[in-house]
């Protein structure tokens, strides 16, 4: 049968039933509504015959009610559940069979085997079942028609069957796509939702950028957009950024299309006079709704998250800087010359240019930073690094290498040594000549002066520590010679360095072995008689000997174990003292001369190791002078001056040592607390060879008479010399011609025989 054969009553029935059907799904009154009134309709139209309805879904392989208006309540709960199968009844077996099963004798069928008295109790005969199955071959429900009494259906019926399964169909997937769209878009809510709160939390936007450059979308905290977002759709990579930066974005998005690997690039965009620095990732956006169109546009789209790391750039700078930087002056510091010094190695290696480093040291920085205060101190530092910097060129790094050290390195685009030399010393003179002006400190200008050590990179291969060590040599030599000038590194300088490092290592375990030991050379008057003697301190090496003083000295000085050496000499020049006084050997004017190192002076230990060693051996003062150069009283005028004097009133008296080499006149030496002039040896040793000498020694003798100084002669190695000298009026001599230094048992034999002949 076809629509065609129904009669005009029937087609219009139908047409009813499916009308309101329809019109229910689409109004939305329930998928369990929808199909009551279709089980109705059907109903209806077989009112005649007694047929009924059912309509069961399908729900992971069992049987849920859904609509049969018609059938016995306690029925319809009974098959509620049933797991389909062969032998379920029409309807379990049909949707399990996904085809069509028409029992017309419930009572003799073996299909209904299980249910048959269920079914029978329930005054139904007949059961014919169609599967609804969906167009993706879902089976989604059952469409069964019963009857009271055993019966086969008609063509009518088969017709029935077929359409309203159909609609049925429809209805069912109508509601189920719907439910599922509400699902779909309740996940996608959830989903849209957390992405929300994710974009919130992470401090990156999200831009959905194409192929081209073109911004798509944007997710995130707007306000930092360069553009209002609603244009931002209208704006593409070329039109936002400088054409170097969108050349480079457009490169990365390229790279993370053609790879789909994350790409990262950092950037600094200025905005509103700030710069801020963006770190870029991205991702290739897989977008079905673009990969749809992608076969004709052949779009293609990136997700660029851009996260603002100013800060943390900002912070790592900071560490860069205090890394590489000195705190105080802001000068590279000495790790910054370090690698920068290697550069320059490499750069000399590769392009046969030269270079030069060198090494800066201010004189007598120490003292100026104890008499000034720390506070200071660091004042002159900074003041000295500007004066560094703006007097070198831009392509000589200056550089702190710590406390008052710096270092300066040359590049020079020269290739011959004669002429690097030129330009270093121009180099040199003109740091020098930068501290001509004095410094301000405190409201007062300080007069601060240099010593420059250079060594030339004048060959490829040489190493970084050694240019350093040479160039630290080299300023060490510019020291010795006085300071306030540069001096070349010599490979001399270098076993020089080399033998006061060892010396100096030595001297630590001579202390411990009593290897030093104080000597003594008599000073006599000018009748002969014993006036005094001078204490010379030895260095007695079991192996290499006596180690002169004058080489010792200037280490034990710069090392600061010269106090531990003048705790040897003023305790064995005590001993010596109580020694000769027990043996009643002390004549009552004998006086022993100590020589002070200006360190002492400096560091002011001098008076309490005075007294202490005084106080031990309850010695007066008045036995003792302290030898000095005119260097301590030039160099250190007011605090000397006061130590000075303040010995002075306790009994001590000051001797200028080797007076004559240094620079004093009298009248300046006159306000000083001194009572004794040493005429150096140099003028003693010209007595003999010109008439000048006489008269230089003659003239200090003179002078030294009206200002009330003691005058002695050192160095007297001849009788010629000494007839001179005693002739003179002078307080005594000393000399080898008298007496060499001696241990202080020789003294002791030398002062009996000197005074058993004085009778
Ligand atoms: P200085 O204070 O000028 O000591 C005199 C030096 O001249 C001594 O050398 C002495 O041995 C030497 N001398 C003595 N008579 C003659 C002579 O007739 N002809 C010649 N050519 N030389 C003579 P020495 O002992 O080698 O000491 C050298 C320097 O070492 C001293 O020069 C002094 O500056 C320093 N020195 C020695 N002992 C000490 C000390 O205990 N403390 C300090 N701070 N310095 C010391
Ligand atoms: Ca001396
Ligand atoms: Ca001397």
């Amino acid at each position: 049968m076809n629509e065609f054969e129904l009669n005009e009553t029937q087609r219009l029935a139908i047409y009813l039933v499916q009308r309101e059907v329809l019109e229910r799904a689409i109004r939305g009154d329930g998928l369990v509504a929808s199909m009551e009134v279709l089980c109705r309709g059907i109903e209806q139209i077989l009112e005649a015959q007694g047929g009924l309805c059912s309509i069961l879904l399908l729900e992971e392989q069992h049987l849920r009610h859904c609509a049969a208006p018609s059938l016995p309540q306690p029925y319809c709960k009974a098959i509620d559940g049933v797991t389909i199968g062969e032998r379920t009844g029409s309807c379990g077996t049909a949707l399990f069979r996904r085809e069509q099963v028409v029992v017309t004798d419930i009572a003799t069928d073996p299909l209904w085997e299980d249910y048959r008295e269920l079914a029978l109790a329930h005054g139904l005969g007949a059961c014919w079942s169609n599967p609804i199955i969906a167009s993706d071959q879902t089976v989604l429900a059952s469409f069964a028609i019963y009857y009271p009494e055993p019966r086969s259906p008609s063509d009518f019926h088969r017709f029935l069957i077929e359409a309203f399964s159909a609609l049925g169909l429809l209805v069912i997937d109508h509601y189920r796509l719907a439910e599922q769209q509400t699902r779909l878009s309740g996940e996608l809510q959830t989903i849209n939702a957390r992405l929300t709160t994710i974009m919130q939390v992470i401090p990156d936007e999200a831009f959905v950028l194409d192929h081209t450059g073109r911004y798509v979308d944007f997710f995130g905290n707007s306000s930092q957009l360069p553009v209002p977002p609603e244009t931002l759709s209208t704006q593409s990579v070329s039109s936002l950024f400088e054409p170097q930066l969108a050349e480079q974005i457009m490169r990365v998005i390229e790279t993370t299309l053609a790879t789909k690997q994350m790409q990262v690039l950092e950037y600094e965009i200025y905005a509103e006079g700030r710069r801020i620095v963006f770190e870029g990732r991205t991702a290739v956006l897989t977008d079905s709704r673009h990969d749809a169109h992608r076969s004709h546009s052949g779009d293609q789209y990136v997700l660029w998250m851009a996260r603002d790391i100013t800060a943390r750039k900002q912070a790592e700078d900071e560490a860069t800087r205090l890394a590489l930087f000195d705190v105080l002056t802001g000068l590279p510091n000495r790790r910054h010359a370090q690698e920068e010094l290697e550069q320059l190695l490499e750069a000399v290696g590769r392009n046969h240019t030269l270079g030069a480093v060198i090494f800066l040291d201010i004189d007598d920085f120490k003292r100026i930073n104890d008499s000034l205060g720390h506070d200071q101190g660091d004042s002159l530092l900074k003041q000295v690094a500007d004066r560094l910097e703006s007097s070198t060129r831009r392509s000589e790094m200056v550089a702190r290498l710590g406390g008052d050290e710096f270092v300066v390195l040359l590049r020079e685009p020269l290739t011959d040594a004669d002429a690097l030399v030129e330009s270093v010393s121009a180099t040199a003179r003109r740091i020098l000549g930068c501290f001509k002006e004095p410094l301000a400190a405190q409201g007062h200008a300080y007069n601060v002066s240099t010593s420059l050590g250079i060594a030339l990179i004048d060959q490829p291969g040489l190493k970084t520590e050694d240019l350093l060590r040479k160039a630290d040599a080299a300023m060490y030599a510019a020291k010795r010679l006085g300071g306030n000038r540069f001096t070349f590194f010599e490979e001399s300088l270098q076993q020089e360095a080399n033998r006061r490092l060892e010396l100096e290592r030595r001297m630590v375990q001579a202390i411990k072995d009593l290897h030093f030991s104080a000597w003594f050379q008599p000073q006599v008057r000018p009748d002969g008689a014993p006036f005094g003697a001078e204490v010379l301190l030895r260095w007695l090496d079991p192996e290499e000997g006596a180690i002169p003083p004058d080489e010792f000295i200037p280490i034990a000085e710069r090392s600061g174990l010269i106090h531990q050496l003048q705790d040897i000499v003023l305790e064995q020049s005590c001993q010596m003292l109580s020694c000769l006084q027990e043996k009643n050997l002390l004549p009552p004017e004998f006086r022993l001369a100590i020589n002070i190192s200006p360190v002492q002076f400096k560091e002011r230990t001098l008076t309490e190791r005075l007294s202490f060693f005084i106080g031990r051996y309850g010695l007066n003062p008045e036995r003792f002078t302290l030898e000095i150069t005119e260097g301590l009283l030039m160099d250190q005028q007011q605090e000397a001056h006061q130590q000075m004097q303040c010995l002075r009133q306790q009994g001590f008296q000051f001797a200028i040592d080797d007076f004559g080499t240094g620079y004093s006149s009298l009248a300046y030496l006159h306000r000083l607390p001194v009572d004794q002039l040493k005429i150096d040896k140099s003028f003693v040793r010209e007595l003999e060879e010109e008439d000048t000498g006489e008269a230089i020694v003659d003239s200090v003798i003179a002078l030294s008479k009206n200002l009330n100084f003691e005058v002695v002669a050192e160095g007297v190695e001849t009788r010629f010399q000494s007839d001179i000298l005693c002739a003179k009026a002078l307080s005594s001599l000393q000399g080898f011609f008298y007496a060499r230094p001696m241990p202080g048992v020789e003294l002791v034999d030398y002062l009996k025989k000197a005074l058993r002949s004085a009778g």
